[in-house]
């Protein structure tokens, strides 16, 4: 395809996965409304652009990582947008977490632009993004899977692809309910055992060995002491921030709507995540969920 990389969106995650490619090799010239993260990811090898449309003018691939689905929207098709800008047949991935709606909206106006577009949502947070561990979802037709997969690779550990155009939203937001749903039936069990007078210590040998045996609870256990790594043990700093679980959970919500689908838990999930996150849990990991748990609880 030629050309260097353009990178818009140089945030929490954007940032360090920019640095990756940098590292690589890749030519990436970047761009982030925020000129502080801009002159930072500048001292870090990306070249920076004075606007997105700058940014994608010598570009042949252009990775989005932006807060949501207008964002992303308004990136690509607004005034000034990069699917203009960009010389045609630019490869556009967008690794931001959006509504499957509007991932397939963006390809749709990708493609009608004369590009070639994927949606390539991630999972593993800051930590995954700095060691390029991320796990990539991929949206795609087949035939765009090996360029997709060169420019991913150094940015994470795993690409999988999921279907076509949304299908990588869609694994996301499907992963991300069972996240949800399964940490509070975790941290409602810690409780309860507490109350019937059972140690952490005791329900996380069985439960991490028997049925109840889950990510939420061998690898982000939200008591401290089972699991060293947890963010349970460092007064629940994030990890994967509460507010983040419920913007994701919101999107299943959506999804769950426009598909008629009848859950019950997402949901349920969604509205607890959402007030928690507003309230104690505002810049707590989603694990913190079993504090509210306990301060619901009667004394
Ligand atoms: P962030 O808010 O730190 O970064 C987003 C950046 O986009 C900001 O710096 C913002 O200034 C910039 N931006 C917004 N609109 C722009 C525009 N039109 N042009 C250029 N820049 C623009 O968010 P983040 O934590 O990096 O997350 C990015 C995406 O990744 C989100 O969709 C999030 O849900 C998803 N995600 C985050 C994590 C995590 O742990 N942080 C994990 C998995 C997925």
């Amino acid at each position: 395809n030629g050309g260097g990389v353009a990178f818009i969106g140089l945030g929490n995650m954007g940032a360090p996965m920019a640095a990756n490619l940098v590292a690589a090799g890749h030519d990436v010239t970047g761009f982030d409304l925020v000129p502080e993260l801009l002159a930072r990811a500048g001292e870090g090898g990306v070249r920076p652009a004075g606007s997105a449309a700058e940014a994608v003018a010598g570009a042949g691939t252009v990775i989005t990582m932006l807060p949501g689905g207008r964002h992303v929207l308004d990136c690509y098709r607004g005034e000034g947008g990069v699917l203009a800008a960009a010389r045609p047949g630019t490869l556009f991935i967008d690794c931001s977490t959006i509504d499957v709606a509007d991932a397939r909206a963006a390809a749709e106006a990708a493609v009608a632009a004369g590009h070639r577009a994927a949606d390539a949502p991630v999972s593993g947070g800051v930590v995954g993004a700095t060691a390029a561990k991320l796990t990539f979802m991929v949206g795609a037709e087949e035939e765009l899977l090996p360029e997709v997969e060169r420019v991913l690779a150094p940015m994470g550990a795993r690409v999988v692809h999921c279907g076509a155009s949304g299908a990588g939203q869609a694994a996301k937001v499907c992963n991300n309910m069972i996240l949800g749903v399964s940490m509070i039936a975790v941290s409602e069990a810690f409780v309860l055992g507490e109350r019937l007078g059972l140690s952490h210590r005791a329900l996380f040998d069985v439960a991490s060995t028997a049925s109840g045996q889950c990510w939420a609870l061998t690898a982000n256990c939200p008591v401290p002491g089972p699991v060293p790594a947890s963010p349970a043990n460092r007064d629940y700093a994030p990890g994967f921030a509460s507010a983040l679980m419920a913007k994701d959970l919101g999107l299943a919500v959506e999804a769950l709507k426009a598909t008629g689908t009848a859950a019950e838990l997402g949901p349920h999930a969604a509205g607890l995540y959402a007030a928690f996150a507003e309230g104690a849990g505002a810049d707590r990991d989603f694990s913190a969920i079993i504090n509210a748990i306990r301060e619901r609880s009667e004394a």
